[in-house]
């Protein structure tokens, strides 16, 4: 870094400082998108991010405006209606849309991560016409792999398709749908055959609403409020054949594909909630004084921050290496989940930190830090628990040192 950026960071705010900090180091074409999001954060959601937790409000003019910048479809190829960016740019993206609210980052990243470019990796042109080209604008998709009794057990999925003339039969009960409440079309996983385990699973795209669907209740949840979450529940649902995604049995394969991508998506989240926490303990300790001074002058505070900002710069890091490994033929599921848990933790610590900072402040809903704590929590379950991701690592460097 040369001295006269040295001193321009220096001189800035706080709030400038952590940012230039963020900044310097992405090509040109992901700062502009970088801006775009960052401005589009700052105007369309933070002011609004309180009163959409508050009220478990789906932000529906954001996610208008969002179809419209393009954001609903980052890595969806421009034949289809999509943005055609790479991953890296996903992951930029998704951090500024969470840091301005974490629960649209949750809405993001599902869309964006687990449907759209699902359907644009997977689908055939008649799906993509159908299920994809109408989901870039604005329209939102699910991805229903989870069911109550199958979480970090993906193989033990119990909802039936059963093979009947042209289409097959859908039974069972998904878990956990984000956006399962205004979503128009989902990504459902069944077993064609139970006894195949991993290998009876299969991907179909249901539009919705459609006959035999219907929805669980609107889970009411800790953090991540704006978006909705629920059970779908599928009775009799006919799908027809020409609506698998990939050939019948490739579903584990392609869900586990999909979720590499997930993960980097997630772990964006995360780095967007921790920089919204950072940046509020920043502000407030240099504003609050206590025995005569900012409190960001004592050395308590200042060693919290640094600890904070260094956890949160060390897992964009490994964000950022995720997403561009993410776009290489091989599989890069171990960095994916160094990603996944690195930031998740570090959105854990720093929004747990930003409450210390503030003290009573903090604790309560007139400051927001209280909510990036709630919001963070999340990201260390799902996408993969993280206890499920360390075990990954250690199977990918066994087998790599085996
Ligand atoms: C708000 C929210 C939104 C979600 N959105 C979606 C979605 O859109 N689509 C979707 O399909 N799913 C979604 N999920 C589901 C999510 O991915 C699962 O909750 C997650 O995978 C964990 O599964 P589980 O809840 O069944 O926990 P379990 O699998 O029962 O795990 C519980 C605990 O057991 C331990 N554990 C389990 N297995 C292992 C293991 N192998 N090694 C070590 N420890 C282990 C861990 O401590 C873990 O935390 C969502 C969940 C939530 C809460």
């Amino acid at each position: 870094m040369t001295l006269r950026k040295l001193n321009v960071i220096l001189k800035c705010s706080p709030k400038q400082f952590v940012r230039n900090f963020s900044l310097h180091k992405l090509p040109e074409e992901h700062l502009m998108l970088q801006k775009t999001c960052r401005d589009f954060a700052e105007a369309e959601l933070k002011p609004y991010a309180a009163q959409l937790d508050k009220e478990h409000k789906f932000p529906k003019d954001q996610i208008k405006k969002m179809g419209e910048l393009g954001l609903l479809s980052i890595n969806v190829s421009d034949k289809w209606g999509g943005s055609g960016q790479d991953t890296l740019a996903m992951a930029v993206a998704i951090e500024e849309i969470a840091r301005g609210c974490g629960g649209t980052g949750t809405i993001a990243s599902v869309h964006n991560c687990l449907y759209v470019n699902l359907i644009d990796r997977c689908g055939t042109d008649l799906q993509k016409e159908k299920f994809l080209r109408p989901f870039t604008k604005g329209t939102l998709g699910c991805f229903a792999l989870s069911e109550p009794d199958a979480g970090s057990d993906v193989g033990a999925i119990s909802t039936t398709a059963v093979l009947n003339g042209d289409s097959y039969i859908l039974n069972g009960t998904k878990s956990w749908v984000t956006s399962g409440i205004e979503g128009k079309a989902a990504v459902v996983f069944a077993t064609i055959d139970k006894k195949l385990k991993h290998k009876g699973i299969t991907g179909f795209i249901i539009p919705m609403p459609t006959e035999g669907l219907s929805l669980g209740k609107k889970e009411d949840k800790l953090g991540i409020r704006a978006s909705s979450t629920c059970n779908l529940i599928l009775e009799d649902v006919r799908v027809p054949k020409e609506h698998v995604l990939g050939k019948p049995g490739d579903g584990f394969k392609i869900a586990m594909t999909q979720l590499d991508k997930a993960r980097v998506g997630i772990a964006a989240q995360a780095l967007g909630i921790a920089q919204s926490a950072l940046e509020t303990a920043i502000d407030y300790s240099c504003q609050r004084k206590a025995f005569g001074q900012p409190i960001s002058n004592l050395q308590a505070v200042k060693l919290r921050l640094g600890e904070m900002a260094f956890r949160l710069e060390s897992a964009r890091l490994l964000v950022w290496r995720a997403a561009v490994l993410c776009d290489e033929p091989q599989r890069s599921t171990k960095e994916s989940s160094m990603a996944k848990i690195a930031a998740s933790e570090a959105a854990t610590f720093v929004s747990h930190s930003a409450i210390q900072i503030l003290g009573g402040m903090g604790y309560v809903s007139d400051m927001p830090a209280e909510r990036y704590y709630r919001d963070a929590r999340i990201t260390e379950i799902y996408a993969g628990v993280n206890d499920v991701h360390r075990q990954l690592i250690a199977d990918s460097l066994l087998r790599e040192y085996n």
